[in-house]
C-alpha cells in the first residue's frame, strides 16, 4: 500500500480527457476512499470491544443499554459502508491510477454486498435474530422444537429476503454462503461433501469395528490454575504473542480482534477434563495467530481483514488438530505438562496423550465431536439448511429430518430435541450459510499442512523439539500477510499449486486414524 500511496501524494494526474479539476478530484478518490473505508473499520472495531466486554466482564444488568449501544453503532457502520459518499469514492478511485486493484477488489466484494440489502432489511433482520435467539434459549430450557418453530419461520423468510436481495444465479444458497467463502457456491460445496462422506463413512464404520481407544488420562480432577497455565505455555510456544493478545474466560471460547496489535482470545477450565479447556486454548490461539499475522499496514483497510471464515478456521484447526492432537506434539509437550501439574500425568506416556485426544465416537453433539465424525455433522446441516431454504423442507418437519439425518450419517438417534436440532445457535439469528466454512477449514488445514511439509522438510521432528517458528512463518508469509487479498480458491491455488482440494485432508485422516486404530 506505500508505493501506490506514494505515487498519489506525487500528483499522479489521470490523464482520460478529465478537466484538470476533475482529474484532481479522481486522484484524491482513492485516498478519499481509504479514509472512508477506515472510519467504517474503526467503527465496527469498537462495536468488537463492547461485544468482547459483554461476553467477558459485563454484569447483567449492563446487558439492555449493551444492546442498544451495539446496534447504533452497527448501524452507523452500515449507513458509513453503503453511503453515496463511499458509493462514489469506490466508482471514481477506479479511474484513479494511484488505487490498488486488489484493495478495490476486496472493498467491493463487501461493499456491493451490503449496499443491496434495504437498510429496513437489516434492522428487521436484527429484530427477527434477537427474537429467534430468545425462543430458542426458551426452546432448549423446554426441550422442545415447537416453541422455537414460529420464530425460526420468521427468521427464514427474512433470511430468503436477503438472499434475495443480494443476488444468486445458481441457488439461493449461493447469496449466504458468499458472504462468507467469496467465490464458492453451493454446487462446489455439494461436491466437496460428497468426497469426504465417501471415505469418512466408511472410515468411521472400520473404527467402531476396533477396540476402543482410552479418554482417561484426560478425566481426572485438575488444578484450574495448572490447566490454565500448560495451555498458555503451548500458545506462547505457537509463537501467540501476549503483548499483542491475552486470555480471558467465557462460557463459550471465542477469539476477538481489534486490529493486529490486540487480538484476544477466551478460554474455559473444566475441572474434570483437561481436554475441554486446552484444546478451546490451541483452537482461539489458531485464530488470534492469523490475526496477529494480518498485514499491519493494511489495517483500518480492505485488504486488512481474513480471506474468508473458512480460511480463519484453517487457521484454528491447523494449530488444534494437526499439531496439538499429534503424537510428535505430546512427545515435545508431555514433560512440560508434568511440570505444570506435577503428579497427575506420571502413570501415562506420550502416546497415552495422543491416542486420548484421538478417541473416534459417533455422538449427537457436534461440538464434541472427533476430528473424523464432525464433518459428518457439517454435512447434514449443510443438507437441511439447502432444504429449508428452498422451501423442500418445511420448518415443522425438521426435527424428523435432523434425526432421520443422524441416523443415516452417524447412526446416532438423539434423545431429545436439546441433544438434537436445537444445539446449535446458528440459525436463531438467520446464520444460514456458515457451517460449510467449518469443513472447509478442516480440509484448507490438511492442504496447509502438506505444503509446509513439502518446503519445510520434517514437521514432525521439528514439533518435537517445539520449534514452532517454521510453521508459524510459512502461514504468516503466504496466508495471513495476504489478508483478504485474494478468494479461498486463489489463496489455495497461491500456497499449494491446487484450488481447494479434499485429497490432502483425506490422506491424513486416513493415515492418522489408519495407524491409531490399526485398520
Ligand atoms: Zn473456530
Amino acid at each position: 500500500m506505500s508505493r501506490t500511496r506514494r505515487r498519489a501524494l506525487g500528483g499522479r494526474v489521470c490523464g482520460k480527457g478529465h478537466t484538470d479539476k476533475e482529474a484532481a478530484f479522481l486522484a484524491a478518490a482513492w485516498e478519499r476512499v481509504q479514509a472512508l473505508w477506515a472510519e467504517c473499520s474503526d467503527i465496527q472495531r469498537a462495536a468488537a470491544v463492547l461485544e468482547w466486554d459483554q461476553l467477558v466482564n459485563m454484569p447483567a444488568g449492563g446487558a439492555e443499554a449493551r444492546g442498544t449501544q451495539l446496534a447504533t453503532l452497527r448501524r452507523l457502520a452500515h449507513a458509513r459502508l453503503t453511503s453515496g459518499a463511499m458509493a462514489e469514492a469506490l466508482a471514481d478511485a477506479a479511474s484513479d491510477a494511484a488505487a490498488d486493484p486488489a484493495w478495490l477488489r476486496a472493498a467491493h466484494r463487501l461493499h456491493d454486498r451490503e449496499a443491496t440489502v434495504p437498510a429496513e432489511l437489516v434492522e428487521e433482520r436484527s429484530r427477527a435474530g434477537t427474537a429467534g435467539y430468545m425462543a430458542w434459549a426458551e426452546a432448549r430450557a423446554q426441550r422442545s422444537f415447537a416453541v422455537f418453530a414460529p420464530a425460526l419461520q420468521r427468521v427464514l423468510d427474512l433470511t430468503r429476503r436477503y438472499a434475495d436481495a443480494v443476488g444468486w444465479t445458481g441457488q439461493r444458497y449461493d447469496a449466504l454462503l458468499s458472504g462468507h467463502e467469496p467465490g464458492i457456491d453451493a454446487a462446489r460445496v455439494r461436491a466437496i461433501f460428497a468426497e469426504l462422506t465417501a471415505t469418512i463413512v466408511p472410515l468411521v464404520a472400520a473404527i467402531a469395528e476396533r477396540p476402543p481407544l482410552s479418554r482417561q488420562p484426560f478425566l481426572q480432577a485438575l488444578p484450574r490454575d495448572g490447566q490454565l497455565a500448560a495451555g498458555i505455555d503451548a500458545i506462547a510456544a505457537f509463537g501467540y504473542d501476549f503483548a499483542r493478545g491475552r486470555q480471558d474466560f467465557s462460557i463459550h471460547p471465542f477469539s476477538t480482534s481489534f486490529g493486529p496489535g490486540d487480538c484476544r482470545i477466551t478460554t474455559r477450565v473444566q475441572d474434570d477434563d483437561f481436554a475441554v479447556g486446552f484444546f478451546a486454548t490451541l483452537h482461539e490461539a489458531g485464530h488470534a495467530l492469523y490475526e496477529q499475522g494480518l498485514p499491519a499496514a493494511a489495517s483500518r483497510g480492505a485488504l486488512g481483514e481474513a480471506c474468508s471464515t473458512g480460511v480463519h478456521e484453517s487457521q484454528s484447526r491447523l494449530w488444534e488438530n494437526a499439531v496439538g492432537r499429534s503424537l510428535a506434539f505430546w512427545e515435545w509437550f508431555m514433560p512440560r505438562l508434568r511440570g505444570h501439574l506435577p503428579g497427575r500425568f506420571d502413570a501415562y506416556g506420550a502416546a497415552d496423550l495422543y491416542r486420548a485426544a484421538n478417541v473416534v465416537r459417533p455422538s449427537a453433539i457436534r461440538v464434541e465431536a472427533d476430528e473424523v465424525t464432525y464433518n459428518l455433522h457439517v454435512a447434514l446441516r449443510f443438507d437441511l439448511e439447502q432444504r429449508l431454504l428452498s422451501g423442500d423442507l418445511p420448518v415443522a418437519d425438521l426435527p424428523a429430518a435432523w434425526n432421520a439425518g443422524m441416523e443415516h450419517l452417524l447412526g446416532v438417534r438423539p434423545v431429545d430435541d436439546l441433544e438434537g436440532v436445537l444445539q446449535d445457535v446458528h440459525w436463531s439469528d438467520g446464520g444460514l450459510g456458515y457451517f460449510p466454512s467449518y469443513t472447509l477449514g478442516n480440509v484448507l488445514s490438511a492442504q496447509w499442512m502438506e505444503q509446509a511439509a513439502a518446503e519445510l522438510g520434517d514437521l514432525p521432528g521439528m514439533i518435537r523439539r517445539g520449534g514452532f517458528g517454521p510453521l508459524l512463518g510459512f502461514l504468516h508469509t503466504r496466508i495471513h500477510q495476504r489478508g483478504a487479498g485474494p478468494t479461498p480458491d486463489e489463496l489455495a491455488a497461491e500456497v499449494t499449486g491446487r484450488p481447494i482440494d479434499t485429497a490432502p485432508y483425506l490422506r491424513y485422516l486416513r493415515e492418522k486414524y489408519g495407524a491409531l486404530y490399526g485398520l
